[in-house]
């Protein structure tokens, strides 16, 4: 249980960029010391080499201006003096016998023997003698003088190596702080930086737990790509919650539009029992219940169309549309229905305009149009049906001169099954807009309206025009 646990915290990824950023501190750290290490040993060295330079200059003048007696009476003096750092010192003649040497006790270790070791005939400038099961190297700078004479100058590399060796103790006493100190930032900044992770996922399971689509991650205006992604998350919830809201209410509007033609039906199949399925009674009723059946499948019909149309799943029989053609089979349609009533109805769209549609979708959008329009507007009122081209849109509005449309109406009239308060002594269904809707949007198009109450509708549908689309 417990090792399950730290296996899954070892996969997260908070635990993951904590390391990272450990590992990532603790490389940088390591090299900026390593760098600081090895300039303080270049640094020392070169300190060292100046001074045994300095050390066999004076040598050299001391040795031309009274031979080995002055050389060793310069360091002699050197001896005495407090602070002066001692150095290796060997006057040879040309036959490299020591003429004069000065070593301090504990440097006899050094394999001096090695001295007198030349390279292509000339001694070396610079030797390292090494000690014998030690690491230090006595570091020796030789000149030789024009009589022949050789005079070097040596150092050892002991004390340097000390304080090398001292930081180097230091170095690791601060590696454990360093990982610390990296394990602790690293836990900090990956904690910050998936704070609005673990906002968003909290949401989730605030919702999954609690089912209500209420709950919202909150967004800190960093202006990262976390403070996108929370604010995204929260649009895509707003956009859920219309979107069930909006289907719980068509649920609703379903079962409730459905249960009184259901309870009718129900009522009249009983009627036609009671008279055992004879006499005008019977006939009637039985008559009533088609009717009744017939508006239940033209509602379910309707409705599976616009879904289909809403979601893209409406097949489309594509194909240029010469509108005027289309559009006036409908108003022969609706002629009787607008004579009935004494609603003029007109057509005023030019022959050419043509656009790319199903032309039995687009002669339905405009049957549901004509039959509001020619529904909604009182005796003696007149209907206009035109048309234009622009630019890269054909533009197509229904006018009439009826009752309008109150304001507070207006944006719900395209939702499935809202009817306007006035339009309820009307037949219908409360569909027919949500249908137009659904299938000039499945035409790249749009349809919007125009309306104040007792001053008739206009809607306007815009489609692209043939050379656009
Ligand atoms: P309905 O079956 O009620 O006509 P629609 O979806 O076609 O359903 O229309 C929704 C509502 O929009 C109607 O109930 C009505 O209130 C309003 N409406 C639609 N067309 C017109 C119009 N031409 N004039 C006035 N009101 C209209």
């Amino acid at each position: 249980m417990f090792f399950a646990s730290l296996r899954r915290l070892r996969h997260t990824t908070g635990v993951r960029l904590t390391l990272w950023y450990c590992g990532a501190f603790m490389v940088s750290t390591l090299a900026v010391l390593s760098v600081a290490y090895f300039l303080l040993a270049s640094t020392l060295q070169r300190k060292d080499r100046e001074a045994i330079q300095l050390q066999l200059q004076q040598c050299l003048l001391a040795y031309q201006r009274g031979g080995v007696a002055a050389v060793e009476n310069e360091i002699a003096t050197q001896k005495n003096q407090a602070g002066k750092i001692v150095f290796f010192v060997r006057v040879a003649d040309q036959d490299r016998h020591t003429l004069s040497m000065t070593i301090p006790s504990k440097w006899e270790r050094f394999d001096l023997s090695q001295l007198d070791v030349e390279h292509e005939g000339k001694p070396q400038k610079w030797m390292q003698i090494p000690a014998r099961g030690e690491d230090e190297v006595l570091e020796v700078a030789s000149s030789r003088l024009p009589d022949g004479v050789l005079i070097q100058v040596g150092l050892s590399t002991e004390e340097r190596e000390d304080v090398l060796e001292d930081f180097l103790g230091v170095l690791a006493g601060i590696v454990l702080p360093v990982m610390l100190v990296g394990l602790g930032s690293g836990a900090f900044f990956a904690m910050r930086a998936l704070r609005p992770l673990r906002a968003l996922t909290q949401t989730l399971q605030s919702i999954l737990s609690t089912g209500q689509l209420t709950a919202r991650a909150s967004v800190r205006a960093t202006g990262d790509e976390l403070e996108e992604l929370s604010a995204l998350f929260n649009r895509m919830l707003d956009r859920i919650e219309v979107l069930i809201v909006g289907m719980r209410s068509a649920l609703d509007n379903v079962a409730h539009d459905l249960r009184t033609p259901m309870t009718r039906l129900r009522g009249m199949a009983e009627m036609a029992l009671q008279e055992h399925g004879r006499g005008e009674g019977a006939h009637a009723a039985l008559a009533n219940c088609i009717e009744e059946s017939d508006r239940i499948l033209a509602m379910l019909n309707t409705l599976m169309d616009i879904s289909e149309a809403e979601t893209g799943a409406m097949r489309l029989d594509l194909q240029p549309v010469r509108v005027r053609e289309v559009v006036a089979q409908v108003v022969d349609l609706y002629a009787d229905v607008a004579e009935d009533k004494g609603v003029t109805v007109s057509l005023a769209i030019p022959e050419a305009l043509c656009i790319v549609a199903d032309p039995n979708r687009i002669q339905q959008v405009f049957a549901n149009l004509l039959d509001n329009a020619i529904k909604y507007t009182p005796p003696h009122g007149a209907v206009t049906i035109s048309g234009e081209q622009h630019d890269y849109q054909v533009i197509l509005t229904v006018v009439d001169t009826g009752m309008g449309i109150a304001a507070e109406d207006l944006p719900r009239i395209w939702d499935r099954l809202y009817r306007g308060d006035k339009s309820r002594s009307q037949r219908g269904l409360g569909l027919g807009l949500s249908l137009v809707k659904a299938v000039v949007h499945a035409h790249q198009g749009e349809v919007t309206v125009c309306s104040q109450p007792g001053g008739g509708a206009q809607f306007s549908l815009s489609f692209p025009s043939v050379s656009s689309s």
